[in-house]
């Protein structure tokens, strides 16, 4: 029996052993990238839909490794969320994001809001983060009212009177609050009724096929006449097409986003674009 379980042993350890060899290692990386702030935002603009205006920018992280070159939100957001490591990089892209657009409007960008991500490790701790957001600010003498956070439905729910709460502490601050990936949680709609949210982000997943399937029409229609009764803006992001563009036209959307527009790009070659008169 001892013989067999050594098989055993020698027969699941090397796949189990290179998963958890891989994750260690990348978090060993991703510490040593917070200590050496190997990080920079990207920023794509978010534009008025009417007037084609850019109204805001959204800061999108970028991981630049020496060796690996530039590794993806979606590979190490996830483990920096499970390891608590987001809380460091969190902070650091809310003070980056008011460094950056305070430069690039000192040298004549217009003043748009940027917009950042807030994972759900950072919401639980909403005092530290509405604590971090005032000193950002402040430090940078950023006005709150070009500053906006975006949250996913998820991260919302928990507890519904500590996250009124956390989002009115943020409210008095004067900041705008963007529900992102909006139509993909599990969450009731009641909760846009209690909180005090400014934007709707509708996940780019309705925009795909938009103007091929019946169901995402009906959604992304229901989604801005909701938002429309309940005086909260919609963005659509994710637009890609022209085709994309009529359709939410046609019913009335407030915002785009997407690379229809412009991919996300970093704050001087936004400045470029911006003063080439590729954005207005
Ligand atoms: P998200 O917040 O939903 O961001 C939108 C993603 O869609 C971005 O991917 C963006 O580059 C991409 N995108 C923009 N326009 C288009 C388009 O027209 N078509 C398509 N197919 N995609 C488009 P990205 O930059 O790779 O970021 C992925 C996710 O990583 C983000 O999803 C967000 O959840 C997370 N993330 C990024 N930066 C941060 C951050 O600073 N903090 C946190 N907590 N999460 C972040
Ligand atoms: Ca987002
Ligand atoms: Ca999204
Ligand atoms: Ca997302």
């Amino acid at each position: 029996a001892k013989e067999e379980g050594k098989n055993n042993f020698q027969f699941f350890m090397p796949t189990m052993n290179k998963q958890a060899h891989h994750r260690l290692l990348l978090e060993n990386k991703l510490r040593n990238a917070i200590e050496k702030n190997h990080f920079q935002l990207f920023y794509q603009p978010q534009l008025d839909l009417k007037t084609g205006d850019v109204v805001g920018t959204e800061a999108l992280i970028r991981w630049f490794d020496p060796e690996q070159g530039m590794i993806s939100p979606a590979e190490f957001i996830p483990l920096a969320e499970d390891t608590g490591l987001i809380g460091q990089i969190g902070d650091w892209v809310i003070d980056a994001a008011c460094r950056d657009m305070k430069a690039l409007q000192a040298k004549g960008f217009p003043q748009v809001k940027v917009a950042i991500n807030v994972s759900a490790f950072q919401f639980r701790h909403g005092k530290h983060l509405t604590e971090v957001i005032r000193q950002s600010l402040e430090e940078h003498d950023y006005p709150a009212k070009l500053f906006a956070l975006e949250l996913t439905e998820s991260i919302l729910i928990d507890d519904v009177n500590e996250t009124l709460n956390i989002l009115n502490s943020m409210r008095d601050l004067g900041i705008t609050l963007a529900i992102d990936d909006f139509g993909t949680g599990y969450s009731s709609l009641s909760y846009l009724k209690q909180f005090p949210i400014d934007i709707l982000k509708i996940d780019q997943s309705f925009i795909r096929d938009i103007t091929t399937d019946a169901s995402d029409k009906a959604i992304v229609s229901a989604i801005i006449a909701m938002a429309q009764q309940l005086d909260i803006d919609v963005l659509a992001e994710g637009v890609e097409t022209l085709e994309h563009q009529a359709f939410l036209q046609s019913q009335g959307c407030d915002y785009v986003q997407g690379y229809l527009y412009c991919r996300p790009i970093p704050a001087d070659e936004l400045f470029d674009h911006w003063q080439k008169k590729q954005l207005t």
